[in-house]
């Protein structure tokens, strides 16, 4: 064989090598990012997490959608004053996010709005069924099969709400509201659950009605849950001198597109931090937590979906703890020993309610805040004492540019980076220390 040959062939491979990588690489992409937005005043906290897919036009009607939940709830607010900062309203946007089968996603937002300025607590539900290929949202008409009659759901749908509430909806206003058209649905395992909003009733009643149907044959349908892997934590060999200064990094709010870069930063120092992570977004980035946990990082509570706890029923506080501790164990198997209250808000109540440790911070970055990388490393560096918890958010770029030069810098001056749970371990040790 001639070299040119040889070299045309080789070079053939390298293209195919090349192909084949983007191909897998392609396929493994992201379909969602999940986004969560904190914001704390003196008169509102409030905090929106939703998904940004790789359709714009979805994004841009979940963007909007938002944006009108904001406008309504700053309306209602801005006449209110609020003197105390345990008084201040509350907005609270989650998401759900099913894929139902290749093409079709299911997405829905639920919207909460509680405090002094709203007499009943403010609640809706919003779904979009979207056709992925055709870029566009699928009502009733397209997922019930043809042979099933229409006015038959209805009548049952109707049956189901009386039973809820009786004077809620009347028949011509049910009518109205429940046609083909109706799109407040999510599609499950065994048939369809539509959602009826408080602001369609004509009585006071301010909880959303869920009225799940049976319907075999649906033009869609939602795959059965996969079993999930769990991972054990490989023994690590770093070790930590209960002599010299320890510093415990702590990150809030995430997991989010930026955990995983945050990962390899501290990977590539060797040093660990923990993570005060939100339930709602444990399946959307669980392979990242896995390797997490591999790493040696710590895992910690901080609620399922950043819901001000300390102002919660205890019924509701108890689920938002749970809910997270039960995901994480299902989706990582793992299960953390601390909580972070959301707001840092802490009360005999969530200390009551509750096995898990608190665990609180003592250095606020204020990340959330400050664009400033500079001013971030500043503030995690600046008159940094042994012992120290210093405050991060894992859903901000600059916070991941700022733990950059944060590690070095305070490697340099001599201090050990550890979990929050080392750091219980080095304070026991040099107790122990002092007392013999
Ligand atoms: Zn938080």
């Amino acid at each position: 064989m001639s070299k040119k040959i040889k070299l045309i062939i080789s070079l053939c491979f390298l293209i195919i090598l090349g192909i084949s990588y983007f191909l897998v690489t392609r396929k493994q992409e992201r379909l969602y990012q999940v986004e969560t937005n904190i914001m704390e005043t003196s008169s509102y906290v409030e905090s929106v997490t939703s998904i940004i897919t790789n359709s714009t036009k979805l994004n841009h009607i979940l963007k909007k959608h938002i944006e009108e939940q904001k406008i309504f709830f700053y309306d209602s607010i801005k006449n209110t004053s609020h003197v105390f900062l345990i008084d201040r309203d509350e907005l609270n946007i989650d998401y759900k996010f099913e894929l139902l089968d290749n093409k079709t996603w299911s997405v829905s937002l639920m919207t909460s709005m509680t405090g002094p300025s709203f007499t009943y607590p403010y609640y809706r539900m919003d779904c979009w069924t979207w056709d992925v290929k055709e870029k566009k949202e699928l009502n009733i008409e397209s997922i019930v099969p043809p042979t099933l009659d229409f006015s038959s759901i209805q009548t049952q749908v109707f049956e189901e709400i009386k039973k809820e509430c009786a004077s809620c909806l009347s028949e011509k206003s049910f009518t109205k509201i429940f046609t083909e058209e109706f799109k407040t649905f999510e599609i499950n395992e065994t048939g369809v659950t539509f959602y009826f909003n408080p602001f369609l009733f004509e009585d006071d009643y301010y909880d959303i009605i869920p009225i799940s149907l049976e319907i075999n044959h649906l033009a869609l349908s939602k795959e059965g849950k996969k079993k999930e892997e769990t991972v054990t934590k490989v023994p690590h060999s770093r070790i930590i001198d209960p002599e010299k200064p320890v510093v415990a990094l702590t990150f809030d709010d995430g997991p989010s597109q930026y955990t995983e870069k945050i990962i390899r930063v501290l990977e590539e120092h060797e040093v660990n931090a923990t993570f005060f992570i939100l339930g709602n977004k444990v399946v959307a980035y669980q392979d990242i937590l896995k390797r997490s946990v591999q790493n040696g990082n710590e895992l910690g509570n901080h609620s399922y979906n950043h819901k001000w706890l300390s102002q919660l029923s205890t019924g509701e506080l108890v689920d938002q703890i749970d809910k997270t501790q039960k995901i994480i164990q299902e989706r990582i198997g793992y299960t953390p020993r601390y909580l972070r209250p959301t707001y840092g808000s802490v009360t005999n109540r969530v200390r009551n309610n509750t096995n898990l440790e608190i665990a609180l911070w003592t250095v606020d970055t204020r990340d959330w805040k400050i664009h400033n990388i500079d001013r971030i490393v500043e503030r995690a560096t600046k008159n940094i004492e042994d012992g120290d918890i210093i405050l991060m958010h894992d859903i901000y770029e600059r916070s991941m540019e700022a733990l950059k030069e944060i590690i070095p810098e305070l490697k340099k001056r001599g201090f050990q980076f550890v979990t929050i749970s080392e750091l219980e371990e080095v304070k026991k040790l040099r107790k122990l220390q002092n007392e013999n």
